[in-house]
């Protein structure tokens, strides 16, 4: 299941268009602060289909009646990009544990890649709701290599995916290789180009909010 956040318009619209704007991107304060406010709205939203358990708090005039959330998701992040992504998700699910993941583009001479993945660190996740955020998916293929050595781990509950600009191909490998995985995405654009960019998506997620790398 995929949920495109900016099918019903609402000031996301404007961060997402921001963080695509060229003009704007070499400021990286705000190209990071927009990414983290869209993880925060993607807590909010993934908030609402999670277990509540009923609740009583004591006030100085009386006792309230409501819903507790019954336990913190895990969220998980793929180092580097999903950095900002992660910290909103964290600024609402302010209890979570965390799990980090390094995987990246190994580029070989011909232009093709493959995704190496190499440092795992992780909580207990055994029949636990997580969320893996990673601002753009491309291809798919670092989530679902990410989300296989997260298996290896433990047997998650739900896996939810949070980015900010996915491609139809990207959401269909996804899909294909994780069935039962539940997307949440700012915008979803059509192109992948044949180097793994997403166009017209928004340039490399991770040079712009932390600054350019020298490796390829
Ligand atoms: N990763 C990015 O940062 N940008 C893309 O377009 C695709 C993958």
């Amino acid at each position: 299941m995929v949920v495109n956040l900016s099918k019903h318009y609402s000031i996301l619209c404007d961060w997402i268009n921001e963080i695509r704007d060229m003009e704007l991107q070499s400021d990286r304060m705000r190209f990071r602060r927009n990414l983290e406010r869209i993880g925060e709205v993607a807590a909010y939203e993934i908030s609402k289909g999670l277990a509540f358990d009923q609740s009583e708090t004591q006030t100085p005039l009386g006792t309230s009646s409501s819903k507790k959330l019954q336990q913190q998701p895990v969220l998980a992040t793929i180092l580097r990009a999903g950095l900002p992504l992660h910290q909103g998700l964290l600024n609402y699910f302010d209890r979570a544990d965390n799990a980090f993941i390094s995987a990246y583009r190994k580029h070989h001479p011909d232009g093709s890649f493959e995704i190496s993945l190499e440092y795992v660190t992780c909580p207990d996740i055994e029949n636990r709701v997580v969320i893996l955020c990673d601002p753009m998916i491309a291809t798919g293929a670092s989530l679902v290599k990410t989300i296989q050595a997260l298996r290896e781990e433990g047997n998650p509950k739900e896996i939810h995916i949070v980015c900010v600009i996915a491609c139809t191909v990207g959401i269909e490998y996804v899909h294909r290789n994780e069935p039962n995985v539940k997307i949440w995405c700012g915008a979803i654009d059509d192109e992948l180009t044949a180097k793994g960019y997403i166009v017209p998506g928004l340039g490399d997620a991770g040079d712009l909010a932390f600054g350019l790398k020298q490796q390829s």
